[in-house]
């Protein structure tokens, strides 16, 4: 356990011996808490559901990822807590087992916590795994959705994801690597022409993605689509033909979070990015 984790922990001990939200409990009776896992949407804090505003506003205690946006950390009460469990670029990322251990340490303490997770918790976010730690400890929770980086992105940059004429499946999947440094995708099935595909986490793998697909019988000419930063205030998109977009991707320097949809339905883009409203605020 490096120092940062050892400090989160301290910390974590000492909240205990506070157990602010624990009452007087019954001798012996465990004194539990609760976890609110929050999705905190993409990024534009405008795109928060009602339930998650409430909750952030009212938050003490609050175990923040790294892709939530600092325009939603900011609706946070100045005097609430917040541990950084995700900071990425200082190394502080906290391994997914001590997050849980940290949740577990402070909901047995009695504390309300806020668990804050970019998009929705329940795609690609860990948020099951967390529910289960919970779940099987016995601590009480509950889920608030949020906006997933897929929806907030077709309808900032203009790509719905499923259309009569050109898609009617739709796919969410990861192009991150397994610990076998494998990318291990039913590429047969990503292939297959009227759907949609939508890579989370594959910048980093994106000409191998592309290789595959065309491979297994995608049409090298289908549209792409790379959207970095979706309803950000620095939002990019790149659009070019599945063959293309690695290249394109490299040229324009393309950085995460970024997510990459692949199909017909990119092509509507031009048509509808034209005359839809930029973002407010
Ligand atoms: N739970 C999140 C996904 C977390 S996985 C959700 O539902 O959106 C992390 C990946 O999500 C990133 O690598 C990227 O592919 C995607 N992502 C998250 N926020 C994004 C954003 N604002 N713009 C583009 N991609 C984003």
């Amino acid at each position: 356990m490096n120092m940062f984790n050892e400090a989160l922990l301290m910390n974590a001990q000492r909240h205990a011996q506070r157990a602010p939200g624990c009452g007087t409990p019954q001798p012996g009776a465990p004194c539990l808490g609760h976890v609110t896992l929050v999705g905190a949407g993409p990024g534009d804090a405008d795109l928060l559901t009602v339930k998650a505003v409430r909750a952030l506003q009212s938050a003490s205690l609050v175990l923040v990822d790294q892709l939530v946006s600092p325009e939603v950390l900011s609706l946070l009460p100045p005097e609430a807590e917040r541990i950084d469990v995700g900071k990425k670029a200082s190394h502080h990322t906290l391994p997914q087992d001590q997050i849980i251990e940290l949740m577990l340490h402070h909901a047995r303490s009695g504390r309300a916590l806020l668990r804050l997770k970019g998009g929705d918790g329940y795609i690609f976010g860990r948020g099951g795994e967390e529910a289960q730690a919970l779940a099987e400890a016995g601590i009480p929770f509950s889920v608030i959705p949020g906006l997933s980086a897929a929806q907030g992105a077709a309808a900032s940059v203009g790509i719905p994801l499923t259309h009569r004429d050109h898609a009617g499946t739709l796919i969410f999947t990861t192009g991150h690597l397994r610990e076998s440094r494998q990318l291990d995708l039913d590429w047969a099935t990503l292939a297959r022409p009227r759907q949609t595909v939508v890579i989370y986490m594959g910048v980093g793998t994106l000409p191998l993605i592309c290789a595959q697909l065309i491979a297994h019988g995608l049409a090298a000419r289908t549209p792409a689509a790379v959207v970095e930063n979706a309803t950000r205030t620095n939002e990019r998109c790149i659009t070019g033909s599945v063959a293309e977009l690695p290249g394109l991707a490299v040229a324009h320097n393309v950085q995460a979070p970024a997510l990459i949809v692949i199909g017909e339905v990119v092509s509507l883009r031009a048509v509808l990015a034209q005359t839809q409203a930029p973002r407010q605020g």
